[in-house]
């Protein structure tokens, strides 16, 4: 039996995904004439309360995009040093925007609202760079799943109305938060300026991400795609992916959960381990023991069919999703035990 933990995006569609997709009416969405991408946007900003979206390739496109709208070179956004924009984008902050990056401290990836006060330029003085965005990620990828506590995003969204500074989400696994905390989507959606959305993780479609936002903002965001090179014609074959899976897919989330929480268990039972972090969501990270290397580990679990991720040098990262059945994860548990 094939065990994929390596990563929540390497789910393939279902039959029932796939004959939605085949059955899709498209359209020239460079003309904004494709009827199952416009389903799509719509339904993703009506989600979370707000105005517009944007279907793009990917999320990385999607946060590119969103920091290009927001912020002039020059600037600076204020972001997590775990942070996706800044750890995984291959630098596209520099060089898509010209923008340079203030790094905080947080817990788990998470930043507080102190820190983020703390980091907001001083607009009069033309010493500094002026800050012109602030960046959260939830669930966080590098904090091994962990939820941000609403309050905090609530805190630091009032902060940046008051000081005229937009709050964008880099929400690749924001539903996995949402189906945890039960926190009203368009109350979430509404301490956002921008939010980035996958539908390519834990929701199981194929391709994609949508940024959502004001219809201003996305006017811009659109504008910004085609420069990029994200300007598709009859995607909502691919698209159709996605709607179905944020209509059939957000509720299961809660399983996948639960099957992370079965291999930390087992994790946390195995000598070669040190820690394993507090499971939020459908990520379990932990740290091996001095007894073996990652490498081994990973090696060794391989070899039995069981795949997880190398997260650094003395972590493993195993991801659960919508392809796993009870039965593989029992599998992964058993081969745990055998390593
Ligand atoms: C996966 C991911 C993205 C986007 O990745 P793509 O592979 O470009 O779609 C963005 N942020 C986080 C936290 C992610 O995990």
């Amino acid at each position: 039996m094939r065990v994929d933990l390596r990563s929540d995006t390497v789910t393939k569609p279902t039959p029932e995904m796939k004959e939605f997709m085949m059955n899709a009416p498209v359209g020239d969405d460079v003309f904004e004439e494709d009827p199952t991408i416009n389903e799509l946007e719509a339904h993703s900003a009506r989600l979370f309360g707000k105005e517009a979206a944007l279907y793009c390739p990917s999320g990385t496109q999607t946060n590119q995009i969103a920091i290009n709208v927001h912020c002039t070179p020059g600037d600076e956004l204020i972001c997590s040093k775990e942070a996706h924009i800044y750890k995984y984008e291959g630098g596209g902050i520099a060089k898509n925007s010209g923008t340079s990056i203030k790094l905080l401290d947080g817990d788990r990836g998470r930043i507080h609202y102190e820190s983020v006060k703390d980091a907001i330029n001083d607009p009069e003085n033309i010493h500094y760079p002026l800050t012109s965005l602030v960046c959260l990620e939830d669930t966080m990828n590098r904090g091994g799943g962990a939820i941000y506590d609403s309050n905090e995003i609530q805190s630091i969204a009032a902060l940046c109305n008051e000081e005229d500074l937009p709050l964008h989400l880099d929400g690749a696994r924001v539903f996995n938060a949402l189906i945890e905390n039960g926190v009203n989507y368009e109350t979430y959606g509404s301490y956002f300026d921008s939010i980035s959305i996958c539908l390519s993780k834990g929701l199981g479609a194929p391709v994609g991400s949508v940024l959502i936002g004001s219809e201003s903002f996305i006017k811009q965001a659109r504008r910004v795609r085609k420069v990029l090179g994200g300007g598709m014609r009859q995607a909502g074959i691919i698209a159709a992916g996605g709607l179905f899976a944020l209509k059939n897919n957000i509720e299961r989330l809660k399983i996948d959960h639960q099957h992370a929480q079965m291999l930390a268990k087992t994790l946390d039972e195995q000598s070669w381990i040190e820690h394993v972090m507090d499971v939020h969501t459908n990520i379990v990270v932990a740290q091996v023991s001095s007894e073996k290397s990652v490498e081994q580990i990973v090696d060794s679990l391989a070899r039995e069919d069981v795949y997880a991720m190398p997260f650094g040098a003395d972590t493993i990262r195993m991801v659960t999703h919508l392809d796993n059945t009870p039965a593989q994860i029992n599998y992964a548990q058993e081969v745990i035990e055998k390593v």
